[in-house]
């Protein structure tokens, strides 16, 4: 596996083309963002671990059936992953009231949803990424009413099998985000799922362990997910 062109940098992976058309390497780097690329710090192992982290939930979601990037992990910040198309809306559950649902509503923060709900927002820092509907995804061509059924349902999936991952860990998944893209006209999950995607609160004191430390200032943030990683048993180095 050879590595080769740096295909796109992001604000906290870099994507290089490798001497496999249809595989990719994910670099996970230190940078860590919020308020769409507003606030910028570096974060040491924060790349390592949410490496490893990612590879970790991916082998887990892979194992109940749900359609994974994954191929291996190359290094402690590198993953090989399979070259999606990949489908400009973010695809967000909640399980718990938190974040933009908490501003946007006026609800308060902590309210358990049942059920729980599903939003899609353009991927699009520029604009904030906006909410949009399946109607708006349909009219743009951002994807079909097939796949966006398929995002819902996969999405969904993914949370019966993390909500219990976490759960046995004595964590809260609060919410979530994730990406899919199209290989071989399959829709497949892509990009990642770490404490920089989701919310996990200790299900006895509520602490939060993700990255609302870092919007919020909290500090310890490379702590926590190291806390959460270990709680999972997911190796790192
Ligand atoms: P952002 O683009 O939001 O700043 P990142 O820093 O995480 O985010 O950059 C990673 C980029 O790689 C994202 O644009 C994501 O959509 C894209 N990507 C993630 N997984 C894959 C994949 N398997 N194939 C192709 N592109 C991917
Ligand atoms: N999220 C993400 N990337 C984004 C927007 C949201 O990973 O560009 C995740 C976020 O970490 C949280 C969930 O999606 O776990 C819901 O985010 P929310 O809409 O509450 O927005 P936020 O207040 O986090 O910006």
């Amino acid at each position: 596996m050879e590595k080769r062109s740096e295909l796109y940098r992001g604000k906290a992976k870099t994507v290089y083309q490798t001497d496999d058309p249809n595989r990719l390497i994910l670099e996970f780097r230190n940078d860590t963002s919020a308020f769409d690329g507003e606030k910028v710090e570096q974060l040491d192992d924060k790349g390592m671990v949410n490496n490893r982290f990612n590879h970790f939930i991916m082998t887990r979601l892979e194992e109940a059936g749900i359609p994974t990037q994954l191929d291996r992990l190359l290094s402690d910040n590198e993953s090989l992953v399979k070259k999606l198309d990949m489908i400009p809306v973010e695809c967000v559950v909640r399980n718990v009231a938190a974040g933009s649902l908490v501003r946007r509503l006026g609800v308060e923060e902590g309210k358990a949803l049942n059920p729980p709900t599903f939003e899609f927002f353009l991927k699009n820092d520029a604009l904030h990424d906006p909410m949009v509907n399946e109607y708006h995804i349909q009219a743009f061509g951002w994807a079909t009413k097939e796949q966006i059924e398929q995002m819902k349902t996969l999405t969904f999936k993914v949370n019966a099998v993390l909500k219990s991952l976490f759960e046995q860990a004595g964590l809260i998944l609060v919410d979530y985000k994730l990406e899919f893209g199209v290989c071989d006209g399959e829709l497949v999950l892509g990009d990642e799922f770490t404490p920089d995607g989701c919310r996990l609160w200790d299900a006895k004191t509520r602490e939060k362990l993700d990255k609302d430390r870092f919007r919020q200032g909290l500090g310890g943030v490379v702590e926590a997910y190291r806390e959460v990683a270990q709680r999972l048993g997911v190796q790192l180095s």
